[in-house]
């Protein structure tokens, strides 16, 4: 799948799925910036992925953070034809112990955040008549779980956020999309035990967890000119867990 030309930003680019996201993008010939809030990870990440990869630092919560990253990539780079949202958090605990800190520090990031990128580059996007959002929601924003009320409500969220854009957005040919990842092996995952992990794979009809490249290959197929007539859907890539 040729993105030969096009210019993609990922959030949360610097570790986990958003790098596995920004490797396979930059593999597919797109320009790359990764925005991320970590200023020394971040342009060790871009360099490794490529040389022509740009960081930028801002956290999505914060609306001039974001506004100044953006300029920033359109003036290096280019204007940008593919967003990919998706920098995310986690503050696990049962609701009787959820402390509304925690609530409000999950939406932010992973529900305002999108709103403030996606609001951002739309603009731009709808007056070239091009654009490719996509939107990393979960299958627990699907299917809920104990002890993620806010991550599973924030992940919710961006489902009726893509729907909702995906609507207002399609007459200018900017097609907006979430995907809905299982389990992937990343930090987020990576405080799961042995037994965990063998539950979980007995719930996984392909026996695995996932990895970053398993989203990232269904975020290029998004992103491409293969998926032209879709917008406003849910790809979930969970190993078949959710049917
Ligand atoms: P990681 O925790 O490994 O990486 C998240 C990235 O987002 C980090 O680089 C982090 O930066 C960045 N980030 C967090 N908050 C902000 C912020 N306010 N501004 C800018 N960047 C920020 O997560 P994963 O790679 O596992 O997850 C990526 C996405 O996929 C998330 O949206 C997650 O909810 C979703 N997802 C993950 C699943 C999994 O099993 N791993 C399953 C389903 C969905 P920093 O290092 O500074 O924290």
């Amino acid at each position: 799948m040729d993105l030969m030309g096009k210019i993609a930003l990922v959030t949360g680019g610097s570790r986990g799925i958003g790098r596995a996201i920004a490797d396979a993008l930059h593999a597919a010939g797109a320009g790359v910036a990764i925005l991320d809030r970590d200023a020394e990870r971040a342009p060790i990440t871009a360099r490794e992925i490529g040389d022509d990869v740009c960081a930028m630092i801002a956290d999505v919560t914060n609306p001039d953070q974001v506004a100044s990253a953006l300029a920033t990539v359109e003036e290096t780079c280019g204007p940008i034809d593919i967003l990919v949202n998706n920098a995310g958090v986690t503050k696990d605990g049962l609701l009787a112990r959820m402390s509304s800190d925690d609530w409000d520090a999950v939406l932010d990031v992973n529900l305002k955040g999108a709103f403030l990128l996606t609001k951002a580059v739309a603009r731009g996007m709808m007056k070239r008549r091009w654009g490719r959002i996509i939107n990393i929601s979960s299958v627990v924003g699907l299917m809920g779980n104990a002890g993620q009320a806010n991550y599973a409500a924030s992940k919710a969220g961006l489902i009726g956020f893509t729907k909702s854009v995906a609507r207002e957005l399609a007459s200018r040919n900017v097609l907006v999309n979430a995907i809905a990842p299982g389990f992937i092996e990343t930090d987020m995952t990576a405080a799961l035990t042995e037994a965990q992990r063998d539950t979980l794979r007995a719930q996984i009809p392909l026996g695995r967890l996932g990895q970053g490249m398993d989203i990232a290959r269904a975020v290029v197929f998004l992103a491409s000119d293969h998926a032209d007539y879709i917008t406003g859907q849910v790809l979930v890539v969970d190993g078949g867990m959710v049917m």
